[in-house]
């Protein structure tokens, strides 16, 4: 029995398109995610359209009937077409049967019918068409039960898994994101063949695969992708610093926990309260270098003396080598793995003022984004210590909220600069200067003065006397 979606494309841009379908004297259908996410009932942008006709001539068409003003971009090498229409991206396409070289993601394409198009699709739950023709319009065309593996939660590949994650790697990321972003389980036989398959990922582009790592990120439970890419051997290709993280040393009967499942621990806990990427790298990232610096010391247990500081440190290397930016966003990673530890430490011992202050000092504009990270990094299954460095967070922001009231050391500036001591003592740049203003600095951040100019000046004065200096006037 064919399923009538017609209520579910009852729109006139679909009308629109059925209209000019039927005045080509073609066939067209709405195609793939778009299909995927309407039975999903998950919002989405992005309409893409297949036709036995001539896409680009079925797009023009379609623009001219709906805004006689919009503007269609098309490739005439690819034979695709695009235009937005309130918001909406649609893309138009004749329908294709492609071929694969061993070499290269790139098919050769052909034309071909809706089944082709169909069978060159990743998964089932991707593959699915309704019908934009007249005579059976809102017809959904599923030949590989795209259907049935949505309301049964399964990712499975429409043909021999193995063919279609040789002849394009790429699908291997994607099997693996959406069932991350849909919490869907991947069929045994799809997640096999990924790993027979893993090392083919080679050849696929750096960008392509980051973007699926992003897209995994940025779902409600990235550690469900996570454990995937290591179950299927990816993860030791595309981030073997990530997968280094795993198993747990003993001596003396005495274990660390493990440090991959940790990690994942704490990726999901930052992903509960941030939609930032770059955060969520972080907590990835956070103890990326336990592996370098896992010690045991006798009488102290597990040590992983620098690790923070030796992460930060490790970092611009990954993210060239899987091209992420090398910009501002990886220097804020930096900065947050090598804090990581500051807040914790400070919990652990009386919360004092003055090294409140320096974190602050420190962290800038970040510490929120810290605090986030660290309090996401408390893991341990002893209640009475979670309870007891949860306490203590509490402390710390309320001092972090009561400092910053009073002495705005957030985005530090030095109430009196190198200039003007300078020019008071009739100093040229040298050493003395930058010892006065960084004694300044440290007694802000001790506590010993307020950050205004009157304290720092009073302050200044005295210590230059103590180096033999004196004030012009
Ligand atoms: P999202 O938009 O959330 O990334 P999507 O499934 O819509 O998911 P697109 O990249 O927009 O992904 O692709 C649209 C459709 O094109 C897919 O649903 C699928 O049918 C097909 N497709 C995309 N990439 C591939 C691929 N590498 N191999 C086979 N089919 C693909
Ligand atoms: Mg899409």
């Amino acid at each position: 029995m064919k399923e009538d979606f017609s209520n579910y494309i009852n729109t006139n841009v679909f009308k629109a398109i059925s209209t000019q379908t039927s005045a080509l004297n073609t066939e067209s259908y709405v195609i793939g995610g778009y299909v995927r996410d309407l039975l999903l009932e998950r919002p989405s942008k992005d309409i893409d359209v297949v036709t036995t006709g001539d896409g680009i001539e079925l797009a023009k068409n379609v623009a001219k009937a709906l805004n006689p003003k919009l503007k269609v971009n098309y490739f005439k090498n690819f034979g695709t077409a695009q235009f937005k229409y309130k918001g909406i991206d649609l893309e138009f396409v004749g329908a294709r049967k492609e071929s694969y070289n061993r070499d290269s993601r790139k098919p050769v394409v052909e034309d071909g019918t809706i089944e082709d198009d169909q069978n060159r699709r990743d998964f089932t739950i991707n593959a699915m068409a309704i019908s934009l023709n007249e005579h059976n319009y809102g017809a959904l065309i599923d030949p590989f039960g795209g259907r049935n593996d949505l309301e049964s939660q399964i990712i499975r590949t429409p043909l021999n898994p193995d063919i279609t994650f040789d002849d394009d790697p790429l699908r291997m990321m994607r099997g693996i994101r959406f069932a991350t972003q849909l919490g869907f389980h991947i069929e045994d036989e799809t997640l096999t063949a990924i790993k027979r398959n893993r090392k083919r990922i080679s050849i696929v582009s750096k960008e392509r695969i980051v973007d699926e790592l992003n897209k995994i990120m940025m779902s409600s439970k990235p550690s469900i992708g996570f454990i995937l890419l290591d179950r299927t051997g990816l993860l030791e290709l595309i981030l073997p610093e990530i997968s280094a993280l795993k198993g747990v040393n003993i001596v003396n009967g005495v274990g660390h926990k493990d440090n991959f499942l940790h990690t994942l621990k704490v990726l999901d806990r930052v992903v509960e309260h941030t939609d930032n990427l770059w955060l969520r790298w972080a907590a990835l990232l956070h103890d990326v270098a336990k592996p370098q610096t896992k010690k045991y010391i006798e009488g102290q247990g597990w040590t992983f003396h620098g690790h923070n500081y030796i992460g930060s440190k490790m970092i611009p290397r990954i993210f060239r080598r899987i091209k992420l930016p090398l910009n501002e966003k990886m220097k804020f990673v930096q900065k947050i793995v090598n804090l990581h530890m500051r807040p914790i430490v400070l919990s652990e011992e009386e919360v004092s003022d003055s090294a409140v202050r320096r974190m602050l000092f420190e962290a800038g504009d970040d510490i929120d984004d810290l605090m986030t990270l660290c309090e996401a990094d408390i893991t341990s299954k002893n209640e009475t210590k979670v309870k007891q460095y949860l306490a203590n967070f509490r402390l710390v922001r309320q001092k972090l909220k009561e400092i910053e009231e009073k002495d705005a050391v957030r985005n530090f500036q030095p109430p009196v600069k190198g200039e003007d001591i300078m020019e008071i003592f009739g100093l040229k740049p040298c050493r003395e200067v930058g010892d006065i203003k960084n004694s300044i600095k440290e007694a802000i951040l001790d506590g010993v003065i307020h950050n205004n100019y009157d304290e720092a000046y009073s302050y200044m004065l005295e210590k230059a006397k103590e180096m033999g200096l004196k004030p012009l006037k």
